[in-house]
């Protein structure tokens, strides 16, 4: 990855190299073009160990692999050096990030330290997973005015059978406890989600249940899930 990057750098044109590599590096903050002079991303992992039926990113970017959270931080704090106000945690699954050097060092102790740097006033993340996250998190987002009280919560389906058939990790039941405590916090978070409609297999049953999801949502994106022939969903 660093290499085509270099390279895309140099010659001034895109570099395009297909092989797959079973240890890929993560890119590192020298490599990334940024412009706004008060919003910066900030890759924290890259990948996914999941494997869900419809995505081919665990194909494409491989497994997950973290960053040293010393190094994010360290980043962080020279873009709020340089004027930025407002950062975007990004991540596949960004909230199942552990430190790969202290594995106990999770998503919300990373949230908590970035929150204590002086001169930082917003933290975003994308996406979040619904089985990586914790009540730490969701105490780490209340007790932190610095994070954006927004998060986006990919569902996918309401029936926990076609959840099961899309290897989604959680069922109905598992996302609406997630959900409710969310929406119960004592600071007020606003809730959006991803529903793909018309996923192999769904049938009218599976779609009154998805509409019957007693979550209030502030955005709701939906996807209409493409009919392919080949051996990609067997379900
Ligand atoms: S968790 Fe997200 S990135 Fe990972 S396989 Fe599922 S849809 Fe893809």
């Amino acid at each position: 990855m660093n290499q085509l990057l270099d390279a895309a750098l140099r010659t001034g044109t895109p570099s395009i190299d297909l092989r797959m590599d079973d240890e890929p590096e993560l890119p590192e903050a020298f490599h990334t073009l940024r412009e706004n002079p008060w919003r910066a991303a900030v890759t924290i992992s890259e990948g996914c160990s999941r494997q869900c039926a419809f995505c081919v990113v665990p194909q494409t970017r491989g497994r997950e692999r973290n960053r040293d959270s010393g190094k994010i931080i360290r980043e962080v704090e020279d873009l709020v050096a340089r004027g930025n106000i407002e950062i975007v945690l990004l991540g596949q699954t960004v909230n199942s990030y552990r430190d790969p050097l202290r594995r106990e060092f999770r998503f919300a102790d990373l949230l908590n330290r970035l929150s204590e740097i002086r001169g930082l006033e917003r933290i975003r993340f994308a996406s979040p997973h619904p089985s990586d996250f914790t009540d730490a998190l969701l105490e780490v987002m209340i007790c932190r005015p610095q994070i954006c009280n927004h998060i986006h919560l990919p569902l996918q389906s309401g029936s926990s059978r076609i959840l099961s058939a899309m290897k989604r990790g959680y069922n109905r039941d598992q996302y609406l406890r997630t959900a409710g405590k969310i929406k119960a916090a004592s600071r007020p978070i606003a809730l959006s989600t991803d529903i793909i409609v018309g996923y192999p297999g769904e049938t009218e049953a599976d779609f009154g249940i998805r509409s019957r999801c007693s979550i209030r949502y502030n955005m709701t994106t939906f996807s209409r899930s493409n009919i392919r022939r080949g051996p990609t969903l067997r379900l």
